[in-house]
């Protein structure tokens, strides 16, 4: 019998749920859309917070934010939660 081919276009991988393959599944779960895997994220080094391109400090893991902004909004949100427990 013949695997089933993920239905993401120009990917041959082998399925594994709801017609994708292992990573376009992933890919689907979180951007609900597969396609987007086709596009390298590192496209555009921009910050998505502060708008800086291609900052030196950029964590493509941290989905588009730069260490400036993500050292930032880790404060913020270490503060919010002092407030509420005060
Ligand atoms: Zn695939
Ligand atoms: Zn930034």
């Amino acid at each position: 019998m013949e695997h089933d081919r993920c239905s993401v276009h120009e990917c041959d991988s082998d399925v594994i749920a709801r017609g994708m393959c292992w990573k376009h599944y992933q890919r689907h779960r979180r951007h609900g859309s597969a396609e987007t895997a086709h596009r390298r994220f590192d496209e555009t080094h921009e910050c998505r917070y502060c708008g800086t391109k291609d900052p030196e400090d950029f964590y493509a893991s941290y989905k588009g934010i730069c260490k400036t902004c993500r050292k930032v909004r880790r404060i913020q949100r270490l503060q919010r939660v002092s407030r509420k427990a005060a």
